[in-house]
């Protein structure tokens, strides 16, 4: 087993820019496995499963070959040999990820392969259930949030850049609805860790929050 920090927490709280960049720092591999999730969802997508047919998604979801690898210091999701980053950061495959990820057979094979991951290299891993699930021994579990109005509002600068026409208000919405999903789901909802620190991001700059989580892991 290597050194694993896991980080849990909402969407758009700022896991992934932190957890990179703590582990480029540390020297460890990040792992985004929400990344995972959304290849599956982009699957079942490709199949024309709908959201609500869980007994297909079970099924279905044994066909789906997802392997990470890491290629110039970014994570690649391969799902069934092909390439498949470019194709699953849109909002349709976010959607579908939050509601086939309460699936059993999606959260088993996903989770067995992110324990594989951190049983061969020194981790930090980000999630909805790495420090109450994954990863219960990490030697550091963070649980990163922040309002949703900051979670939104970053959301939307992050969107305007790229020239994309998006509603602020929307957004929110779609933010607080994913929230719910994630934390009332019957397996592995999202929640803190009995032993995880909070970390609250709203009043914090990208730079002061991984600093912080870099000393808690130094300590
Ligand atoms: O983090 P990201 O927004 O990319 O994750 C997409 C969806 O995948 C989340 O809304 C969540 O439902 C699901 N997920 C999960 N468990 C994880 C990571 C993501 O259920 N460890």
């Amino acid at each position: 087993m290597g050194k694993a920090i896991a980080i849990d927490g909402p969407a758009g709280a700022g896991k992934s820019t932190i957890a990179k960049m703590v582990a480029k720092e540390l020297g460890f591999i990040y792992v985004d496995t929400g990344a995972m999730y959304r290849a599956m969802a982009l699957f079942m997508i490709k199949k024309g499963i709908k959201a609500e047919e869980s007994d297909k998604i079970s099924k279905t979801c044994v066909e789906a070959d997802i392997t990470i690898k890491h290629e110039n210091g970014e994570q690649v999701v391969y799902l069934n040999g092909e390439n498949v980053n470019g194709l699953i950061r849109t909002e349709e495959v976010g959607n579908m990820a939050s509601a086939s990820s309460v699936n059993a057979d999606v959260r088993k094979k996903l989770v067995e392969l992110q324990q594989k991951l951190a049983s061969e290299t020194d981790v930090v891993m980000d999630g909805r259930d790495i420090g109450t699930v994954v990863l219960p021994n990490a030697e550091l579990k963070v649980y990163l949030t922040a309002s949703s109005k900051v979670r939104a509002d970053r959301r939307y600068k992050e969107l305007t850049a790229k020239g994309v026409d998006c509603d602020i208000d929307t957004i929110e919405k779609d933010i607080i609805d994913r929230d719910y999903r994630d934390m009332h789901r019957e397996i592995s909802p999202l929640k803190q860790a009995d032993d995880a620190v909070l970390v609250d991001s709203s009043d914090m700059s990208i730079n002061e929050v991984a600093e912080k989580i870099i000393q808690l892991f130094r300590k």
